[in-house]
């Protein structure tokens, strides 16, 4: 900062009121040369407020401390900055990403992107999928990433509708010249909900010199959608044909175990700060399997429960969270069929169906064998005869055995009552 205004703001700030200093004159820019004291305004109404109101003790202050300078007030020229503008969000990172099946190619594919910008042979890249599925966060750790290795790269962030606007803006004050210019000095180019300039013609025929401009010159673009691409009608063949040029892939919604996952991450942020247990997590992932966002809101339903009646995380129940959650939870009413119990408790066990049957006495075998006749006795209220059939003609004692079995073992083994959570969250699941 130039050394005579850093000591005109002192002044100002014990000479003027409070309000004044702060809202109209902290923020101005100030240029110096040895003649000179060019003060530029962020825009025409605080240039003119600062012309009829302030302008005296501007001048003031800066003669008392050098009586020679010429003062100069202007606006400050924008350079072609679009007027709607967003920026990364502070946490979408990496750090707190977290992986699994769902997402892994393409938390892989903007890993290597970020790494190696420019390098990659992955331009553009798109990832796609629904609502709330970490689109718009996995996008935005590649900026993260990016701006923290290479901060002389240039990274932007552009929601579609900020396009948009800007383009229409832009077209009322003939710049669209210069908007463009602005979008073609990325390195990096962020469009977030591309899908959402389908139909917009003018947008498109813009958006499609700058995509080209940035394809040919080698910098990267990476796209979201809310669905594939190339299938969106309303947006013109050219510029779907780019589209499907590069890398196109898809978030699915997470599964059961990184539902979960994520509630834990989310649960000990600073923003939730609300350690709830692996079984919470798992109870609450289990109700809650459309997206993420959803999770987060149960959780956040359940803190401001927590923080009201002052229970701390590590005493949550799941009576707590039903009663914290009500609607968002209640028990699903659900047929269960004999087949997707067995189904699911060998491939939770990783047996195949048919040991669930056998005559097999290996101690997995018989271990996912009770399992499977304790959970279907539980929940399809078949009798012990009939369960006895559904494996391999078993005795109904044997069924019954099994039954007990499992019922004491689940009160000394967490492993085991884990299984029994897990397998019945998926069936629950279907
Ligand atoms: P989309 O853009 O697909 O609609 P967002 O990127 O806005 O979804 O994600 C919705 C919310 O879910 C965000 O708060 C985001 O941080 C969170 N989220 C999504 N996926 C994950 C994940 N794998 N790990 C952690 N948080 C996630
Ligand atoms: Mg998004």
């Amino acid at each position: 900062m130039s050394a005579v205004w850093e000591k005109c703001l002192e002044n100002l700030k014990s000479s003027l009121p409070l309000q004044d200093f702060s809202l109209w004159i902290k923020p101005l820019k100030v240029k110096e040369t040895s003649t000179t004291i060019s003060i530029f305004a962020p825009n025409k109404s605080v240039k003119d407020h600062i012309q009829s109101k302030l302008r005296d003790a501007i001048l003031n202050s800066i003669s008392q401390i050098n009586p020679k300078l010429e003062v100069l007030i202007s606006t400050e020229k924008t350079r072609g900055r679009p007027p709607t503008q967003s920026d990364l969000y502070p946490d979408y990172t990496f750090d707190n990403l977290v992986l699994g099946d769902a997402n892994q190619m393409a938390y892989s594919a903007t890993m290597q992107i970020a790494k190696s910008l420019s390098e990659s042979p992955y331009n553009p890249f798109i990832i796609y999928g629904g609502s709330g599925l970490g689109k718009t966060h996995l996008m935005q750790a590649a900026g993260h990433l990016v701006r923290s290795k290479n901060p002389e790269k240039k990274v932007i962030y552009l929601p579609l509708m900020d396009f948009v606007r800007n383009i229409t803006n832009s077209i009322r004050h003939n710049k669209i010249e210069e908007i463009k210019e602005y979008y073609q000095s990325a390195d990096l180019l962020l469009v977030d909900d591309i899908h959402l300039i389908g139909g917009k013609e003018k947008s498109q025929e813009e958006f499609f010199h700058i995509f080209n401009f940035l394809f040919n010159t080698k910098k990267q673009i990476i796209f979201t959608c809310d669905q594939e691409p190339n299938r969106i009608t309303t947006i013109e063949g050219r510029l779907r044909t780019r589209f499907s040029q590069g890398l196109n892939l898809k978030l699915s919604p997470p599964e059961l175990e990184m539902r979960a996952a994520i509630l834990l991450k989310k649960s000990q942020s600073k923003k939730i700060n609300l350690p709830i247990s692996n079984d919470i997590a798992l109870h609450i992932a289990g109700h809650i399997s459309s997206n993420v966002r959803d999770l987060e809101g149960a959780l956040l339903k359940l803190k401001a429960y927590c923080d009201f009646t002052g229970i701390a995380g590590n005493l949550v129940t799941k009576d707590i969270v039903e009663k914290a959650l009500g609607d968002i939870i209640k028990p699903q009413i659900f047929k269960i069929d004999i087949n997707d119990i067995q189904r699911q408790t060998a491939k939770h066990y990783a047996v195949t169906v048919s040991d669930l049957s056998s005559k097999s006495r290996k101690q997995h075998n018989v271990l996912a064998r009770q399992m499977a006749i304790y959970i279907t006795h539980e929940l399809t209220g078949l009798s012990t005869v009939k369960i006895g059939n559904n494996f391999g003609n078993r005795d109904h004692t044997t069924v019954l055995h099994a039954i007990k079995k499992i019922n004491t073992d689940m009160a000394s083994s967490e492993d085991l009552r884990n299984d029994y959570e897990v397998i019945k969250l998926k069936l629950a699941n279907l």
